[in-house]
């Protein structure tokens, strides 16, 4: 036995396409986590029609619990608990005590707004406490308080409802999961352990048929759920497995580690961007400053994604035009109109540009051209030269040919810029290809 879930999202502005979905992968990363099955993700407009047939839907599948998220606002078009409670044939009553507790939290907001309607926003907080007769409430982050309202006579599915602000939704879900009616709901859940390996260097098509040369030398992967799936360049194997099923996930990360050696760089699940934190953060502490042209500073940013980076990251040069590439990295402009902005050689002038002008360990320079237009028989799109060099010497440059669109160009760069810093700064060998 196990427990099934399903998720309803509201917002015409999500239905419509105007804003994208991060709550419904974000709930389901957390279902499964805990071992629930999700069975389906609808998306439904503000229409309260719509979003009860979603829930009856989902009821009918029967599932054993149904996350919602938005609709939860002071206004009018906000429907989602007076919805979840006619599903579920609990009327709504007014908890003074919330509603007190909201006025507290609105209190200092509607400082700033002296001349907000004080009788519309006393309507607005009276009806974001009106609660289903018999559900738990949790307790607002924003204004809105979020639910958990158990079935009536234990018929159906227990309703999880949650604001639609992924930051108000998410510190909820520790206090839902909190409740009895969720444990309740929930009980059949099986545990799973998950583990992911990440590898880099090789098509997808390599690690399909690692897993059929595994099925045919009789390793036991019937007890692993295996998933891989291509995300920036990388595979990423997920593996999902019952907890006495680890000796058999054992055997098959050492089947991998085999055939695919050092293309497996993470074993343990780390991202090649906190790899290269680590390494940078040493010891010894290294340095690193870029110069791109065809990423356009991408690669800077998601060098300073992670907090804390300031510690290794002095500076990235946004160098477009070969003027720039000039004038901000020292790039000789003999050089680029002898062998072409994009050229082993310029991307080696703009790592050696980067190290020097920032004063930096470690200097990264690309050059490529990311698309759609511009590309030539010699120098196609997708063709782009990356460039490491230290302070002491050590380099590799490498050309690649990138597949996809021009947005897949330039993430695909910054993939590979970060696995070959990695390898240098791990004192590796890397071949330079030109
Ligand atoms: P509010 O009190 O802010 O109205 P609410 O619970 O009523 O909260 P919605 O009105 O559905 O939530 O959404 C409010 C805002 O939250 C949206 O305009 C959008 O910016 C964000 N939001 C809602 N749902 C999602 C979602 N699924 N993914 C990402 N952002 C969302
Ligand atoms: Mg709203």
């Amino acid at each position: 036995m196990s427990a099934r879930a399903g998720i309803v999202i509201t917002g015409t502005e999500v239905l419509s396409g105007i804003i994208s979905d991060r709550n419904g992968p974000w709930l389901s990363e957390r279902l499964t986590e805990i071992g629930v099955d999700l069975a389906h993700i609808t998306i439904v407009g503000d229409r309260p029609e719509d979003m009860a047939a979603a829930l009856r839907f989902l009821a009918g599948e029967g599932v054993d619990l149904i996350v919602t998220s938005g609709g939860l606002g002071p206004t009018a078009d906000d429907l989602t608990a007076d919805v979840v409670a006619q599903f579920s044939g609990r009327p709504l009553t007014l908890d003074a005590g919330l509603e007190a507790r909201i006025a507290e939290i609105l209190r200092p907001l509607l400082a700033r707004w002296p001349d907000v309607d004080r009788a519309s926003v006393a309507r607005g907080n009276r009806k974001q406490a009106l609660v289903p007769e018999g559900a738990t409430v949790l307790e607002p982050v924003g204004t809105a308080p979020g639910l958990v309202v158990p079935p009536r006579e234990r018929e159906g599915p227990t309703v999880v409802v949650l604001p639609g602000p992924p930051s108000e939704l998410r510190p909820m879900w520790e206090a839902a999961r909190a409740t009895d009616a969720f444990r309740a709901a929930t009980r059949g859940a099986t545990t799973y352990e998950r583990r992911i390996m990440r590898l880099f260097g090789m098509p997808e098509s390599e690690i399909a048929a690692t897993l059929v040369a595994g099925e045919q030398a009789g390793l036991p992967l019937d007890r692993l759920e295996i998933t891989t799936c291509l995300r920036r360049g990388e595979i990423e194997v997920a593996t999902r497995f019952e907890p006495d099923a680890a000796p058999a996930y054992d055997t098959f990360a050492a089947f991998v580690r085999e055939r695919h050696g050092d293309l497996l760089f993470s074993p343990d699940g780390t991202t090649i961007d906190e790899q290269v934190a680590t390494l940078l953060l040493g010891p010894p502490g290294r340095t690193v400053a870029t110069a791109e042209s065809c990423t356009g500073g991408l690669l800077a940013g998601r060098l300073t994604e992670r907090a804390g980076s300031s510690a290794y990251v002095l500076g990235g040069l946004v160098v477009y035009s070969n003027e720039a590439k000039t004038a901000l990295a020292g790039v000789d402009a003999e050089l680029i109109k002898r062998v072409g902005a994009v050229s082993p050689e310029v991307a080696e002038a703009l790592a050696d540009g980067a190290l020097a002008r920032l004063g930096a360990d470690v200097g990264i320079g690309v050059t490529g051209i990311a698309g759609p237009g511009g590309g030539t028989p010699e120098k196609p799109v997708g063709l782009v030269y990356v460039s490491v060099a230290t302070r002491d010497g050590a380099r590799v440059t490498r050309k690649l040919n990138l597949p996809g669109s021009r947005s897949d160009v330039r993430e695909r760069t910054t993939t590979v810029a970060l696995h070959m810093l990695r390898r240098l700064l791990r004192g590796e060998d890397v071949p330079t290809t030109r």
